[in-house]
């Protein structure tokens, strides 16, 4: 049985087809040690004042029959980063803490501002995984109030119905599918997998799934269907283990095993993947670097245009990096291929970054809910990462660190708990 959005009023429907014997079972309530009994501060960044440093007692499954309509937690989705992360961040741990939120500004530094359709399809998806009733989940709206009950995990299907990214819907969902779940689920998704500023297929699968699995958290990933701006209509499919994020210490990177690249157009001309291959041989020779890039062979199925460029680099001890180019109408192929070659040098140039700056801020939010320390350097600290350690200190009782990468090759550092 799934639960299915994207069509109908929009609104997020109540669970009413959840497999009996989930629909039986006592919906298991987590809580972080936030300050439960504290009322809530204005969304304050955790770099601005640091966070007191207390014993770390554990992030671990309880019963509760505590409401979960204590302690609100307001977020100003202007700050830092100010876009669509605070939100999607706060949705997930709303769902894994029992807190309610009310965000405001949302998305304010971006273009357009307010909920764009993928952010609404990550409300309405994360409505009806959790029970939650929500306030404000239109397009354009920007004040959100989520306060969720019980979740109760399902298999989903989510039209995103526009060219979002479906990717990001998936790390919405990721961690309370694969927490509150008994037996292994199934999203599908459509949408955009390849969007730009957000996380491409290639990177989710080559590395977000690589960092999961070194974090005990086993997921499958397949993309029939590539989706580009603004066509979209591209599938992505993954199936989530349960499981509980582990801690993790990552500090140094090994020795550099190979750079592989694939390039792919959907409905362009044979010239485009090859000029994005021929570009990025040029570059990546002319800096020592022996680099093979494939070119998809018929190239990726769509129904739109569009294509892409990735680059992984392999180094022993660590996840693969892996660094994406995307095309967009009147982006001549060069520079397609040129934004993944400078992110992969950017990152060559920081040898003991174990981790590259994308998943810097994606697996700070498993790692803050790991039961134990975390400590990782990153190739550079991000607006992403210190919004993303904001936003999660704004719910959970989780002292993080960030100290900045000196602009002298050495990383940044992250410590968690
Ligand atoms: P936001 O801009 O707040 O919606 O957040 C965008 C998210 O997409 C952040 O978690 C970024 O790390 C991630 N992201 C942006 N560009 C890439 C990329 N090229 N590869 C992987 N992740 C990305």
């Amino acid at each position: 049985m799934e639960g299915e959005i994207g069509s109908g009023d929009g609104r997020p429907r109540p669970a009413t087809n959840v497999e009996p014997e989930l629909a039986a079972a006592r919906p298991r309530r987590w809580f972080g040690h936030a300050a439960h009994d504290q009322a809530p501060g204005p969304f304050r960044p955790s770099w601005a004042s640091p966070p007191r440093r207390r014993p770390f007692r554990g992030t671990r499954a309880v019963s509760s029959t505590r409401p979960s309509s204590e302690s609100l937690v307001t977020l100003d989705g202007s700050r830092g980063e100010g876009g669509g992360q605070i939100l999607r961040t706060a949705l997930t741990l709303s769902l894994l803490t029992g807190r309610p939120f009310r965000i405001s500004r949302i998305r304010a530094n971006r273009d357009k501002p307010g909920l764009r359709p993928q952010h609404k399809a990550a409300v309405e998806a994360a409505a009806l995984l959790g029970n939650a009733s929500v306030l404000g989940c239109e397009v354009g709206s920007r004040d959100v109030v989520f306060r969720p009950g019980a979740v109760e995990p399902r298999d989903l299907t989510i039209d995103v119905g526009t060219a979002g990214s479906t990717g990001l819907i998936l790390q919405t969902l990721h961690l309370p599918l694969a927490m509150r779940a008994e037996t292994a689920r199934r999203l599908t998704l459509i949408g955009g997998t390849f969007n730009p500023k957000a996380p491409p297929y290639l990177f989710l699968e080559r590395t977000w799934r690589a960092h999961l699995a070194t974090l005990g958290m086993p997921v499958a990933l397949a993309s029939p269907l590539a989706g580009f701006y603004p066509k979209g209509g591209g599938r992505l499919e993954a199936w989530i283990e349960p499981a509980r994020p582990k801690p993790w210490v990552r500090t140094t990177r090994g020795d550099l095993a190979r750079i592989h690249g694939v390039a792919g157009a959907a409905n362009l001309p044979e010239h485009v993947a090859n000029r994005m291959r021929d570009r990025a041989h040029a570059r990546l020779s002319e800096a020592g670097l022996d680099v093979k890039v494939e070119i998809e062979t018929a190239s990726w199925s769509s129904i739109g245009q569009g294509a892409a460029i990735g680059l992984t680099a392999e180094h022993a001890g660590t996840a693969p990096a892996t660094f994406v180019g995307v095309g967009e109408r009147g982006k001549p192929a060069e520079r397609v291929a040129d934004e993944a070659v400078d992110e992969l040098l950017d990152f060559l140039a920081v040898p003991d970054a174990a981790v590259d700056l994308h998943s810097a801020d994606q697996i700070l939010l498993p790692l803050a809910l790991a039961e134990g320390r975390s400590v990782y350097t990153v190739s550079s600290v991000t607006e992403h990462l210190r919004t993303n350690a904001a936003t999660i200190a704004a719910f959970l009782d989780r002292p993080i660190e960030i100290e900045e990468a000196p602009a002298d090759g050495r990383p940044g550092r992250v410590v968690v708990g």
